[in-house]
C-alpha cells in the first residue's frame, strides 16, 4: 500500500502538469488579443504618417500577426515559467508562513496532526506551516519541488478542538490528494505575476498621467496597459472561480473519508466563517486557496453574480451537505458549536496574582538573597566631579553613565585603583559586551530580579521560562499572536481589578511610563543574551510597559504583568 500511493500522488501530479497545459494556451490568446488590440491602436495611430494602401497590404497584416503570435508566446511561457518556479514559494512568503515551533503545544499538536491525516492519506510527505495571524483559516500550496504545504493560523489554532483541526487538515489533504491544490497554486501564482505587474506600474501612474495628456498615443498605450492588467486580473479571478466552487465540495467530501468526521469538518467551517478570516490585503488574489473565502463578510448568496464571482460555495450549503451525510440538520452541528464554546470556556484555568498565591502559600514568600545580591558590588568609578560611583557589579559599571576605557576605577575588594581599562577583568567584559555574550556568565538564565535560575515553563501552550520565585515570565517577542489569540485560563477577580486600576491610572497619565508594580522600575539585563533590558510598553495598542531587550527579542514580564496584559487584551 505504501508503494502504490506515493506513487498515486506524483501520478496526479503529472496529470495535472499536463492539464495546466491548457493554462499557457488560454494565456497566449490572451497576449495575442490584447497585443493585437494595443498594435491595432498603434497603427492608427501612426497611420497619419504612412499610406493607407501600406497599412492594409497583406504583408503588412501578417508580419503584425507574426510578431504579435511570437511575442505572446514568449511573455505566456514566461509567466508560466515564473508562476511555476516562485509562485508557491511567494505566497509562503507573501503570507509570512512559518514552520510550526515545536516546542509550543498547540504548533506540536498542529504537527502531529498533520503527520496523522498525512500517514492514512497515503501522501508520501506534507509540510506544516503557521501565520501568525489572528484570523482563522487555512490553505494549502504546493511547492516547485512537489512538496505539498499545509498552511493555517495562529487564530484557528487557538480557536479549534482537536478534532475540528484534524477536520481542516483532512480537507486540505483532500485537495492535494485530488489535484486541486497543484492547478489553483498555478492559477494563483499567474494571479500574482500580474499584481506584482500592477505594483510596478502603479507609483508612476499619477505622473505618466501628467505627463502624456500631451501625447495622445502615449496616453493611449498606457490605458491600453493598465486595461490588460485590469481585465487579466478579472479573467485569472474568474477562472479560479471556476475551478474552485466544486471543488470545496468535493474535498469536504474528500475530507470526510479521511477523517470520518462530517461534524467536526461542520463546526470548522462554520467556525471559520463566523470569526474573522481575513488575513492580508491580497486576499483577493489568493482567496481560492483558502478553506473559507477570506474577504470581509459579502452577502451570501447562490444567485447567478454570486455564482460567477464568489470562489467558494455558500457556507449554509457545505453545513447542509455534511449534515446530510449523518442524517441530521444544519442546526444540530451549529448548536454543537456554540455547546463546546460554552464548555472551553468552563474548562479554563483559573489564575491568581502574585499577591493572592503569596496568601494562600502556594509558592514560597520570596526572600531577596541579600548575599547574592551584594556579590560582585566591588567596583566604583570615578565620575567627572572627581566623587566616586558605585558600589556596583561589573554589569552596572560598565552601563554606568561615568564609564568609559579611561575612567579612574577602583576595585574596592582588592584596594587597587587605575584606568578602567588596564582591568583585565574589565577588558574581558568590554569584549564580551563588544561581542553581546554575557558580562557576567554566571548570569545567564537567571532571574533578572532574584538571580535563581529560571524554570523551563508554559503560558497558555507557549514555551516559556520562569522564575520560581517572583513569578517573572520571559517569553520570545515572536510569541505575541499565540498569547494573544489563546484563552486557556481565565483570571481572579482581585486580577481583573488590578488590571482595571492600571488603566485608570494610565488613563489619568498617558505619557508617564509607569510599572506596574513601580517598585520593579529598576534596570535589569537580559536572561538570555546579557544585554541591559529597556522599559517599553508592550505594543502601540497595548501599553503596558514591560522589560524588553533589543538585541534578542526578549520580553521579560514581571509578576503578574503578562496577566493583566491579556485582561486588557480580552476586554477590548
Ligand atoms: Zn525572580
Ligand atoms: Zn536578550
Amino acid at each position: 500500500m505504501t508503494k502504490k500511493n506515493p506513487l498515486n500522488f506524483y501520478e496526479i501530479q503529472r496529470k495535472q502538469r499536463r492539464k495546466s497545459i491548457f493554462l499557457i494556451v488560454f494565456l497566449f490568446l490572451f497576449y495575442f488579443i490584447a497585443l493585437g488590440v494595443i498594435s491595432v491602436v498603434f497603427v492608427v495611430s501612426f497611420g497619419l504618417i504612412l499610406s493607407k494602401d501600406a497599412l492594409l497590404s497583406a504583408t503588412f497584416l501578417r508580419k503584425l500577426l507574426v510578431f504579435d503570435g511570437a511575442l505572446s508566446i514568449l511573455i505566456a511561457s514566461f509567466q508560466y515559467i515564473d508562476a511555476r518556479k516562485f509562485g508557491a514559494q511567494f505566497i509562503l512568503k507573501r503570507l509570512d508562513a512559518r514552520p510550526p515551533d515545536l516546542s509550543d503545544r498547540y504548533h506540536q499538536q498542529f504537527a502531529n496532526t498533520v503527520e496523522e491525516i498525512r500517514i492514512a492519506s497515503g501522501l508520501p510527505k506534507v509540510k506544516p506551516h503557521v501565520i501568525p495571524s489572528f484570523a482563522v483559516n487555512s490553505m494549502a500550496v504546493i511547492s516547485a519541488d512537489e512538496t505539498p504545504n499545509v498552511i493555517i493560523t495562529e487564530g484557528l489554532l487557538a480557536e479549534f478542538t482537536r478534532d475540528e483541526l484534524q477536520a481542516v487538515v483532512a480537507h486540505e489533504l483532500a485537495h492535494i490528494l485530488r489535484g486541486d491544490t497543484f492547478y489553483i497554486t498555478l492559477v494563483c501564482s499567474l494571479a500574482n505575476f500580474f499584481e506584482r505587474f500592477r505594483q510596478a506600474i502603479e507609483p508612476d501612474t499619477s505622473y505618466q498621467r501628467h505627463h502624456s495628456q500631451a501625447q495622445g498615443s502615449g496616453a493611449v498605450a498606457h490605458f491600453m496597459v493598465y486595461f490588460a492588467v485590469f481585465v487579466s486580473n478579472i479573467i485569472m479571478h474568474l477562472l479560479s472561480t471556476l475551478i474552485s466552487r466544486q471543488r470545496e465540495i468535493l474535498a469536504d467530501a474528500a475530507a470526510v473519508e479521511l477523517s470520518r468526521n462530517p461534524k467536526a469538518l461542520g463546526r470548522a467551517i462554520y467556525k471559520a466563517h463566523l470569526k474573522n478570516s481575513f488575513i492580508g490585503d491580497f486576499n483577493v488574489t489568493y482567496s481560492p486557496l483558502f478553506i473559507v473565502p477570506p474577504e470581509s463578510k459579502r452577502g451570501e448568496s447562490d444567485g447567478f453574480f454570486a455564482r460567477l464571482f464568489n470562489t467558494h460555495p455558500p457556507l449554509m450549503k457545505r453545513i447542509r451537505l455534511l449534515a446530510n451525510m449523518l442524517r441530521t440538520r444544519p442546526a444540530r452541528i451549529i448548536q454543537e458549536v456554540w455547546e463546546i464554546q460554552k464548555k472551553r470556556k468552563k474548562a479554563r484555568t483559573l489564575v491568581s496574582s502574585r499577591e493572592e498565591a503569596l496568601e494562600d502559600g502556594e509558592i514560597p514568600a520570596s526572600h531577596p538573597d541579600e548575599h547574592a545580591k551584594q556579590e560582585g558590588k566591588v567596583w566604583a568609578v570615578r565620575d567627572r566631579q572627581g566623587h566616586w560611583q558605585g558600589p556596583y557589579t561589573l554589569e552596572e559599571l560598565l552601563s554606568s553613565r561615568s564609564f568609559f576605557p579611561l575612567a579612574h576605577v577602583m576595585n574596592m575588594q582588592e584596594g587597587i585603583e587605575a584606568r578602567a581599562r588596564e582591568f583585565p577583568q574589565i577588558q574581558d567584559a568590554i569584549r564580551r559586551l563588544r561581542k553581546r555574550k554575557f558580562i557576567d556568565p554566571a548570569k545567564q538564565n537567571k532571574c533578572p530580579r532574584c538571580s535563581i535560575s529560571l524554570k523551563e515553563g508554559f503560558y497558555e501552550g507557549v514555551a516559556i521560562k520562569v522564575c520560581p520565585q517572583c513569578s517573572g515570565k520571559l517569553v520570545d517577542s515572536t510569541f505575541k499572536e499565540r498569547i494573544i489569540t489563546r484563552k486557556e485560563v481565565k483570571f481572579s477577580e482581585y486580577l481583573v481589578k488590578k488590571a482595571k486600576d492600571f488603566r485608570e491610572n494610565f488613563m489619568q497619565n498617558p505619557t508617564q511610563m509607569k510599572k506596574i508594580a513601580f517598585e520593579q522600575s529598576k534596570k535589569i539585563s537580559c536572561p538570555h543574551c546579557g544585554s541591559r533590558m529597556v522599559t517599553r510598553p508592550y505594543s502601540l495598542h497595548y501599553v503596558i510597559p514591560v522589560d524588553k531587550c533589543m538585541a534578542c527579542y526578549k520580553i521579560w514580564f514581571d509578576a503578574d504583568e503578562l496577566e493583566i496584559l491579556q485582561i486588557v487584551i480580552e476586554e477590548r
